[in-house]
């Protein structure tokens, strides 16, 4: 892959991982700020939201963050766009719609794996 195309995926995935970031930030700053006047009903509701936050971030932007800084690692090593099953290309098309991929679409679909 050409250093050029490596320059555009790596734009591309720090562009995903602001917006990721962003978006966290944004969850955190929708918390009940932590009073001690309030007593134990508000306590109990920033639990919950808080519990509620850790929930979805980790499951969703945190499963993505994590994919989306394993390829920014593959961009240094130089590995980045090989199908990290079978060694092959990963296709162009693919890359452009998710760029944070280590698999290959055949290995994708028969591993069933969400990456
Ligand atoms: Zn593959």
């Amino acid at each position: 892959m050409s250093r050029r195309n490596l320059q555009r995926y790596k734009r591309l995935l720090l562009a995903k991982r602001d917006e990721l970031s962003a978006a966290r930030d944004e969850a955190a700053a929708l918390l009940p700020p932590a009073g001690d006047s309030e007593g134990d009903l508000m306590d109990r509701a920033r639990a919950d939201a808080e519990a509620e936050l850790q929930t979805r971030v980790r499951q969703t932007d945190g499963r993505l963050l994590r994919a989306i800084e394993e390829a920014l690692i593959r961009i240094r090593r130089g590995t980045f766009g090989v199908c990290e099953a079978c060694k092959s290309p990963i296709s162009k098309a693919r890359l452009e719609a998710v760029p944070w991929t280590h698999l290959c679409r055949d290995c994708k679909e028969r591993k069933h794996s969400t990456a």
